[in-house]
């Protein structure tokens, strides 16, 4: 069985496979090789993807985007608050936790980021069965190189509900390198530098690749908020005050047009990518007003160039912090659809005095390509081919350790430590017969645990009476490859061991959590199946009833008027009834069909004996009803 390799993206998603010596992206079932990371809930069904994105502006409150920066944090998280006051959608504070609150079915349903980020995990799984024709489980998903361990296992988690085997959670800019085969070049060290600007945000990470091998992320640098939607707001003021200018009349105020003209602002920024000037043409966008202009790639260029400039501030700041000299990177790889703009790339290959970019792989696609490999070769599935067996091994990007006497940060693994990794420290009590000790777990680099970041407590207790410094307590940290961690403590003095695992309060879910939504989620598939059965049926019975009709009508006396009326009278009936049913299941659809279909098919036979041929169900609409594409 195939292993896919998932770019789980903030803005988009994609995913790849490795098949016959090398790796194929998958276009899902609208032809697009990205898929938003979009999930949206309506009165009657769950959308996810292009289907929940192309709804937004009708339904904003139940269409969920951006739960990659949600998951694995907590509901104070200043990051968190910041953004709130941006979503469109429901964020509440469910014990610390953030949840999306939404409305759907009429009913009033919460889910936790893994959820809906499990919804978008199953939607690229379905892609990727639907193209290789077979169940898929097993997967490998990219997380930024900074993702703390909660964010990390609450990946992770979201590809358990979405029914995957997680077979490694890798960085996206180590798989970005392994998309360009820079660990083939086996000798040495090489610096990548890898610039990936997307729809929402920008990372720069500068990693270092030993021996082929060896991914260490020595820097990353960023921000979180930048990325192609800036581009386009630019674009859509800019645009915005040319109409004002020329009709005087404000469309700042009116979503619909706010929405349109974004959507053709964005379509205009992709095609200055590759021409030098493009036009906008939207019908009817204010007022009743036709808006058609022109843009230049260089006036473009003009309304973003502060924000062009500044994507150096964090290359600058991730050399300093590699301590690097930016004569010393090896390879500059793009990634992100943004960087597709040519005004990006000239400034990133100015501040790198002329060097040569690596932008031969779709930038959208490097990641899950990169996955893709490493899915390959964590399978199995690269073997003889072109794929070398070595495995890639990424390092951790924060110190691990828990905190002792005086809020001191003791490290039991320091920041980039290959990983998997297993450490053990034996600590005591601090104070005569003390009966239990506290463990907590921080990561971070600061020599305090106050500065550094939570991740979990727990107490082992029981310990036997004795004076301070007597008992051993050794305390275990086994990092897996994921780079998530598990902690145990035993307390040896005693004699008795006991193992602990790390307590549940860190954004983290629980094995029920779980498994209630990993069962949650299959309800949630089924119901999509339901929904798309109804849908099918309600649209064959449209289809059946329009042909029946224009067949009828154009009979040309080759039915009686007693016979026409009858079957015109069945169809607009049928056509009144479906206007007023919009809602009915599957079998009344069904019931409908059978019934119009026995009542019609002797009086059409006798046309069809006539020598006209009567349409069947395909081809006939009517002109705002949906299209059905195959009989049965
Ligand atoms: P990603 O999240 O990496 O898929 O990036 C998506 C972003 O890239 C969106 O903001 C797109 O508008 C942008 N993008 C995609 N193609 C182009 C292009 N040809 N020129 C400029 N921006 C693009």
């Amino acid at each position: 069985m195939p292993a896919i390799g998932i770019d789980l993206g903030t803005t988009y998603s994609c995913v790849g496979v490795w098949q016959h010596g090398k790796v194929e992206i998958i276009a899902n079932d609208q032809g697009n090789r990205t898929t938003p990371s979009y999930v949206a809930f309506t009165d009657t069904e769950r959308l996810i993807g292009d289907a929940a994105k192309n709804q937004v502006a009708m339904n904003p409150t139940n269409t969920v985007f951006d739960a990659k920066r949600l998951i694995g944090r907590r509901y104070d998280d200043e990051k968190i608050q910041a953004d709130l006051k941006h979503w469109p959608f429901k964020v509440i504070n469910d014990k610390g936790k953030p949840k999306i609150q939404i409305e759907f079915k009429g009913e009033r349903k919460i889910f936790s980021p893994e959820e809906i980020s499990s919804m978008v995990l199953i939607k690229m799984r379905e892609t990727a069965e639907a193209f290789l024709g077979q169940k898929i489980k097993d997967a490998v998903i990219t997380v930024p190189a900074y993702f703390n361990d909660s964010q990390r296992q609450a990946t992770k988690d979201a590809g358990i509900i979405g029914g995957l085997n997680v077979l490694r959670i890798i960085n996206e800019p180590t798989a970005a390198a392994l998309a360009y085969g820079l660990d083939k070049n086996l000798t040495g060290e090489r610096k990548v530098l890898i610039f990936d600007l997307g729809g929402g945000t920008f990372d720069i990470s500068i990693l270092t690749i030993d021996e082929g091998s060896l991914f260490e992320v020595k820097a990353t640098a960023g921000d979180t908020h930048l990325g192609g939607e800036d581009f386009d707001s630019r674009l859509v003021r800019h645009f915005s005050q040319e109409f004002e200018r020329k009709y005087k009349k404000d469309l700042s105020k009116n979503p619909r047009a706010l929405r349109r003209l974004r959507t053709a602002a964005e379509r205009a920024k992709r095609t200055l990518s590759s021409s030098t000037e493009t036009t906008l043409e939207i019908d009817a966008l204010y007022d009743g007003i036709d808006f058609y202009t022109k843009i230049s790639r260089a006036r473009f260029e003009e309304l973003c160039s502060d924000l062009f400039r500044s994507t150096l501030d964090p290359v600058e700041k991730a050399l300093n912090d590699a301590k690097m000299d930016k004569r010393s990177i090896d390879d500059i790889v793009l990634v992100g659809g943004s960087t597709r703009i040519p005004k990006i790339q000239s400034i990133l290959q100015n501040f790198f005095s002329g060097k040569q970019l690596n932008l031969s792989i779709n930038p959208d696609e490097a990641v899950a390509y990169g996955a893709a490999v490493q899915a390959a070769i964590l399978s199995g599935e690269g073997k003889n081919s072109s794929l070398q067996d070595v495995l890639l091994v990424d390092v951790t990007p924060l110190s691990l350790g828990i905190e002792t006497a005086g809020g001191v940060m003791t490290k039991l693994v320091e920041r980039n430590a290959r990983i998997p990794c297993k450490q053990t420290q034996i600590f005591t009590t601090y104070s005569d017969n003390q009966p239990a000790v506290s463990v907590q777990v921080y990561e971070g680099e600061r020599a305090m645990t106050k500065d550094n970041n939570l991740l979990g407590t727990f107490e082992l207790s029981g310990i036997a009476p004795a004076p301070r410094g007597v008992p051993k307590i050794e305390v275990t940290f086994d990092l897996d490859a994921n780079g998530i961690l598990h902690v145990t403590a035993k307390d040896t003095s005693s004699g008795r061991t006991r193992d602990v695992t790390i307590r549940n309060d860190k954004g983290r879910l629980s094995r029920a959590e779980i498994d209630k939504m990993l069962a949650d989620a299959e309800k949630y598939r089924d119901d999509d199946n339901q929904q798309r059965e109804r849908v099918a049926m309600k649209n064959k019975l449209e289809a059946y009833v329009y042909s029946i009709k224009q067949a009828a009508e154009n009979s040309d006396g080759k039915l009686s008027s007693n016979d026409k009326n009858k079957i015109l009278n069945l169809c607009s009936e049928t056509i009144n009834w479906l206007d007023n049913n919009t809602l009915a299941d599957k079998d009344e659809y069904q019931h409908k069909f059978d019934t119009l279909q026995a009542q019609c098919t002797p009086i059409m036979t006798k046309l069809h004996q006539g020598g006209q041929a009567h349409g069947n169900c395909t081809g006939q609409q009517n002109n705002d009803g949906p299209t059905i594409e195959e009989v049965d």
